[in-house]
């Protein structure tokens, strides 16, 4: 036999639905396990098992806070502040003008409720402090 100088197996990297065989350069369909020409075995082994998956879990709230990264919260305030910006609109729109102040103030008050829950009260859990005591924050 002669020393293998083309690949031993099918290119795994080629999208296509048809494989050359390596040996004598048939298009065989992809799921085929031997070529149809020469019987050439195509694929390794049928009965290996995949590989187990890879965990590639990235903890990224704590890679932010290695690299000095501020993150939001994970927070719902975000959708009270949507909410509060709904009521917004509604008072944009020229009903009578009792019902747009209304409106607005309805709006305006969900809005601040949401802004000031996420951004002063979450938020300020979250990190406690961004000053010289982080080191403190760190042994968890
Ligand atoms: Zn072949």
């Amino acid at each position: 036999m002669a020393p293998a100088s083309k690949p031993r197996y099918v290119d795994l990297t080629n999208p296509s639905l048809t494989v050359e065989c390596p040996r004598c350069g048939l298009l065989t369909a992809r799921f085929v396990d031997h070529c149809r020409n020469d019987g050439y075995k195509l694929w390794p082994s049928s009965m290996d098992l995949p590989a187990p998956p890879l965990d590639l879990t990235v903890d990224y709230a704590a890679r932010a806070h290695q690299l000095g990264i501020h993150l939001f919260p994970n927070s719902n305030y975000p959708f009270i502040i949507c909410l509060g910006i709904l009521f917004l609109g509604l008072a944009a729109i020229p009903f009578d003008s009792t019902v747009r102040i209304v409106l607005a103030v309805i709006g305006g008050l969900i809005f601040l409720f949401g802004v000031i829950g996420w951004v002063l009260v979450e938020d300020v859990r979250m990190f406690p402090s961004e000053s010289p005591s982080a080191q403190a924050e760190v042994e968890h």
